[in-house]
């Protein structure tokens, strides 16, 4: 199968799981996640439609925007630290993966330096200790009273990272859990707050996901892996 092919046959998935959830004819964002994936490949999958990007580290991730140049939008994905934030604004349109106020606090404070509100997603952790990185449920309201504090940040919404399991199943309260933090924040306004993406589903999972309420979806080898 070549990728444009692995792009539509999960296209089609992801139809199919909005439709089995009664949500037949919403928008699912595909995000291609290219961790590993070298620039020739990552043009195919552009030349195939996809047009957004997730890397999960600054050094693959940089030079790989740098060969691209303009056009696709990139997503950061991974575990962020401090001293990497200003690298990560220069490139990133969106980023899933801030779980700390400290950080968010730091992106406000680089993005302010370059003229930029930088949109991000906060990553939630409700399986608890079973996952390393995400904000506890208890955290996020801290974090998200904070942005209004804070002008050069626009949180956009939730992303979370399921457990690796073998059976998908098995996550569905984990995605279910984290669609009802989005939902009830989605009713309440606060500044520099506007939820409308919830980033959630993996290769393994994306269509539990998306039954479970996912409208971004990170997918990286039912794309690449040949
Ligand atoms: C690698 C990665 C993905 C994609 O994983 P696949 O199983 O290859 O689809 C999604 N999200 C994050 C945060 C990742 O690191």
């Amino acid at each position: 199968m070549s990728i444009a092919d692995n792009i539509t046959a999960v296209r089609a998935r992801i139809g199919a799981a909005l439709e089995r959830s009664g949500r037949a004819g919403e928008r699912v964002s595909l995000v291609a996640v290219t961790k590993t994936v070298p620039v020739e490949r990552i043009r195919e999958a552009l030349a195939a439609g996809v047009t957004d990007l997730g890397e999960n580290r600054l050094q693959e991730a940089a030079p790989k925007a740098e060969a691209i140049g303009p056009g696709p939008t990139w997503h950061f994905i991974g575990n962020l630290q401090r001293n990497k934030v200003r690298h990560v604004v220069r490139f990133a349109e969106l980023i899933h993966s801030v779980d700390r106020l400290s950080l968010l606090e730091e992106i406000d404070r680089r993005a302010a330096r370059i003229g930029k509100v930088q949109r991000v997603l906060i990553e939630l952790n409700v399986a608890g200790e079973e996952s390393k990185s995400g904000a506890a449920p208890e955290g996020l309201d801290r974090i998200v009273r904070a942005a209004a504090g804070l002008s050069h940040v626009r949180i956009e919404g939730l992303m979370t990272m399921a457990p690796l399991v073998s059976d998908p199943e098995s996550v569905r309260p984990v995605f279910r859990q984290t669609a009802a933090f989005f939902d009830k924040m989605s009713k309440t306004t606060a500044p520099n707050v506007e939820m409308t993406y919830l980033s959630m589903g993996m290769t393994d999972d994306f269509e539990v996901a998306i039954e479970e309420g996912s409208n971004m979806v990170r997918i990286g080898r039912a794309i690449f892996a040949s």
